[in-house]
């Protein structure tokens, strides 16, 4: 039977419905948990977080990917315990978000020890919670440019990838050549890999996302809601319009069936303020009110939302 893993254990595909694909429970560099301005009790991330995800839960939102990784404050039993407390399915990665934000132990690692380490999240568990990953993530280190062991990183989660049947998602798609070059290589099919963030106000003018559904990927429009409209925006942030008519204008290029969207919020900010105002419930609050305005019908907000996670997220055998 079609499944994913969840934090709670593996689920049949069709259980998934409205699918969050690139979210944060709570993301923080590594070490803002020793910090002392900004640490925060359990409680406190209890209250920011639970609202927000009964409300992702009573617009229909079924499941909540968590595209935190290893070393920014992930946490699997805390997401258990959120999951078991508010009804929504989340999907922990395994994987960095970047190189840059490997702490040095795995920074220093070779390739099979990655691999391994990615496999074992996936198949055995993530430390001694018994929650398994459901997704890989990958990312580049801040300069634009792959770093040699964002190199190290891609290339484990394509051998992890093809060991496990799980897939891959991308932080940043700049660069994109080198990434393929690396999927390709390892035997990778690219529709198992998200590249995201082509949204991004930074990176969209230098993110080839049309040339890289034509070689197979996915394509991830999942900054949606950092806008320059908000109160206090951040660097990445876009103007609303602008974003909507690149989501639209790729769509229309013919590539629905390989778009993805997401918020990329954080629930409860680790180390950082966060940006207020922002949250994964943009998806329902905004961005659905939004593509169907723009005349959107039901069954390709369907396809976007649920069908085309489904696919992605599905464990491949
Ligand atoms: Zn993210």
């Amino acid at each position: 039977m079609p499944r994913v893993n969840t934090v709670l254990g593996p689920i049949p595909t069709e259980e998934l419905g409205l699918v969050a694909v690139h979210e944060h429970i709570g993301y923080g560099m590594p070490g803002s948990e020793l910090d002392t301005k900004w640490w925060k009790t359990p409680e406190q991330r209890y209250e920011e977080t639970v609202p927000k995800l009964r409300r992702f839960h009573e617009y229909g939102g079924g499941t909540f990917v968590d595209a935190t990784g290893i070393c920014n404050g992930r946490d699997v039993d805390y997401y258990r315990s959120l999951s078991a407390k508010t009804g929504v399915h989340i999907v922990a990665s395994t994987g960095f978000v970047g190189g840059d934000t490997a702490l040095p132990f795995f920074a220093r690692a070779s390739v099979d020890y990655l691999a391994g380490h990615f496999v074992h999240e996936i198949t055995a568990g993530i430390g001694g919670t018994g929650g398994r990953a459901g997704v890989i993530k990958v990312g580049v280190s801040r300069g634009g440019r792959m770093t040699d062991l964002d190199k190290r990183i891609y290339r484990a989660a394509a051998r992890a990838a093809l060991t496990t049947g799980v897939p891959v998602l991308t932080h940043l798609a700049i660069d994109a050549e080198n990434a393929i070059a690396i999927f390709e290589a390892e035997g990778l099919p690219l529709d198992r890999v998200l590249f995201g963030h082509v949204d991004d106000g930074v990176n969209a003018d230098k993110t080839r996302d049309t040339w890289i559904a034509e070689q197979g990927g996915r394509v991830g429009f999942d900054t949606f809601g950092y806008e320059t409209e908000l109160e206090d925006p951040p660097f990445w942030a876009r103007p609303r319009k602008e974003r909507l008519e690149h989501f639209l204008r790729f769509i229309g290029q013919g590539h629905l069936g390989k778009v993805l969207a997401s918020a990329d919020a954080n629930c409860s900010p680790l180390g950082w303020p966060g940006v207020k105002g922002h949250t994964v419930n943009y998806i329902f609050e905004d961005l659905i009110p939004d593509l169907r305005a723009a005349g959107l019908d039901e069954a390709a907000i369907h396809t976007i939302f649920v069908g085309n996670p489904a696919d992605f997220l599905t464990i491949q055998n």
